[in-house]
């Protein structure tokens, strides 16, 4: 007879983890460089997220860690943040004492993810081998996007991933590599199934047309790359539109910062994977608080 799993209800059971978005300042950037080249006419503040995951035992696990002012250069991305949204305040505000936090996730060594990575002074870091070796020494314009000096001297505590990993139960580390060369999403077991905090492979969920088309158009419709706003009802803006969105792999927009075939590939398979999608840097996370209690969008 063959094996049978007891699949009795409460016989098997995974870990569950509730995810709270962290606004922590904004970026004011163009968002043609953020999800599509036809969105480019559009210029808006971006926040920046650090990302709390918490179990149902009161563990705490960090992912990325915002940015310092002073690394990120002003002029392309234009940053800002009241004192309120200061990291330290903001983990104090969240019940996150940094000392003693044991895991931290880096989901790609950009300066608006590593700022204050050495607040957590007893945690491993969580890194691909393929981000580290990168962005120490990044390729061209890649370099506007890192300040190695905010984790150089962590390295010694790097935990170097090579790919999909399974970190513990109910959470995985899944490589999705094209925004940077060695990026990683995070795959979150919660109370309605797997949610994915996408990090920078997907900035919006504009950038997952097929699963948002609504949040798509409302950002193209702002942009138009001639810097005036794009006029949906124009028969050859849907005949475009209509043949981007029959390409292969269409429908899926990312910000493609390193490798743009690798972000499609890379968001085609985070959503194949994702009941519950935490793009890196959507406006719309700000009004979510705990995910995925207030999770609205199907
Ligand atoms: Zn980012």
């Amino acid at each position: 007879m063959p094996y049978q799993p007891n699949l009795q209800e409460g016989v098997i059971s995974v870990k569950e983890y509730r995810i709270k978005p962290l606004l922590t300042g904004w970026f004011h950037m163009n968002w043609g460089l953020i999800m599509s080249p036809i969105a480019a006419g559009y210029f808006a503040d971006l926040p920046v997220f650090m990302f709390l995951i918490e179990g149902e035992d009161g563990e705490q696990i960090i992912v990325d860690a915002s940015y310092q002012h002073d690394h990120v250069p002003k002029f392309i991305f234009g940053p800002h943040r009241t004192p309120e949204l200061e990291v330290p305040e903001v983990l104090k505000n969240n019940g996150v004492d940094p000392l003693s936090i044991e895991t931290v996730i880096i989901t790609h060594l950009h300066h608006d993810h590593t700022g204050y990575l050495y607040l957590f002074e007893n945690a491993d870091y969580y890194v691909q081998e393929e981000e580290l070796i990168n962005a120490y020494f990044p390729m061209g314009y890649q370099a506007v996007g890192g300040y190695p000096d905010e984790w150089i001297d962590l390295v010694p505590r790097f935990r170097l991933v090579n790919g999909d990993f399974h970190l513990k139960e109910g959470i995985d580390l899944i490589f999705a590599p094209g925004h940077t060369a060695g990026h990683q999403a995070v795959g979150v077991n919660t109370s309605r199934g797997r949610a994915i905090i996408f990090g920078d492979a997907a900035y919006l969920y504009g950038g997952l047309a097929k699963r948002f088309p609504q949040q798509f158009y409302e950002v193209v419709a702002k942009g138009g790359v001639a810097g005036k706003e794009l006029d949906l009802d124009d028969p050859e803006v849907q005949e475009v539109l209509a043949r981007v969105f029959g390409a292969r792999y269409g429908g899926y927009f990312g910000p493609s910062i390193l490798n743009p075939g690798e972000i499609m590939r890379s968001l085609a398979k985070l959503d194949l994977m994702a009941d519950i999608v935490i793009p890196g840097h959507d406006p719309l996370l700000t009004r979510m608080e705990v995910l995925p209690d207030d999770y609205d969008l199907e």
